[in-house]
């Protein structure tokens, strides 16, 4: 069977927290996260808020493995207390141990010698707090943080990777322009897109809809929407297109096609077909 490629890159958001589900907190981090990847031309394709909850984090994370999400994004629970438990639910879901990662210790032994030295800790010791924020899934890269103490972390998995960024979201949005974004800068697939209206006159929505369905099934990655009036009895429909393509010439040929079909299918039912130059007012 031919493997279905997809045209963008997908990524699943999950943030972590108990904050967030009893209405605590407003879980702002992941529209700044579906914002920016929007932009950078990924997909998200889910956002996922679970507790504080090692068999949740884990299960939800090997559900996105399932569907072959290219990205898995978590936020929260970096942290050095007890109920911060990301990366044992990661470490869960890919079946790895939590190791003491020496580059994740030299970060986090700077951070408190620079925090000791300014005054705010009283002590650089290396707790076991402190330690655990070290503890990283065997074969994670720790992110540097510049903001806060605990390391972001990158894994990958299979075709899957894996970023877990801290909660607090100044240390989050650090982290992911310093060292997230110039990964997905060059891994992100670049996508072209395009839009198209046209006014048909004369033809009512119900009967021009069976033909659009066959329209969207033969070129499912343009996205074919109607927006139906009555003027003076006669039916008028904004139709609305728009496609994903690798490249303009590709969005250009395949919006001129179904163009063309749509103009001959209308036609064919009486109606009368003109392209719109942009959005109807
Ligand atoms: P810390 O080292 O501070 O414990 P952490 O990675 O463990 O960092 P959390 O404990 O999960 O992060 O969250 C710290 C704080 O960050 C929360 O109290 C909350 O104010 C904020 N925060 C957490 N998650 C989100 C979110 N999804 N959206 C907005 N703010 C959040
Ligand atoms: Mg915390």
């Amino acid at each position: 069977m031919k493997s279905k490629r997809r045209l963008q890159t997908t990524f699943d958001i999950i943030s972590i927290g108990y904050e967030l589900l009893d209405g605590r907190i407003l879980n702002t981090n992941a529209k700044w996260l579906a914002e920016q990847i929007s932009g950078l031309g990924g997909k998200v394709c889910r956002i996922i808020a679970v507790g504080d909850e090692v068999g949740e984090i884990s299960s939800v994370i090997k559900d996105s493995f399932r569907r072959k999400i290219d990205w898995v994004i978590t936020t929260g629970g970096l942290g050095p207390t007890y109920d911060d438990v990301t990366l044992q639910g990661v470490a869960k879901a890919v079946g790895r141990k939590l190791v003491l990662n020496k580059r994740a210790l030299e970060m986090v032994r700077k951070k408190y010698l620079e925090l000791f030295e300014k005054g705010i800790v009283d002590s650089p010791e290396l707790t076991p707090h402190r330690m655990k924020m070290a503890m990283l899934p065997r074969g994670a890269k720790p992110l540097e943080n510049e903001v806060g103490s605990a390391p972001g972390v990158l894994l990958k998995f299979k075709k899957t990777r894996i970023v877990c960024l801290p909660g607090v979201p100044n240390e989050l949005e650090n982290i992911f322009e310093k060292r997230v974004k110039p990964l997905l800068e060059r891994s992100v697939k670049k996508i072209h897109t395009a839009d198209r209206w046209l006014l048909i006159k004369g033809v009512p929505e119900s009967t021009l809809a069976p033909k659009i369905d066959d329209v969207r099934s033969r070129f499912p990655t343009v996205y074919v929407k109607s927006h139906p009036r009555r003027e003076e009895g006669e039916s008028i429909i904004n139709l609305y297109m728009r496609i994903i393509a690798q490249n303009p010439r590709i969005c250009r040929e395949t919006l001129d096609k179904v163009e063309k079909i749509i103009t001959e299918l209308a036609e064919e039912l009486g109606g009368v077909v003109s392209r719109l130059e942009g959005a109807p007012r």
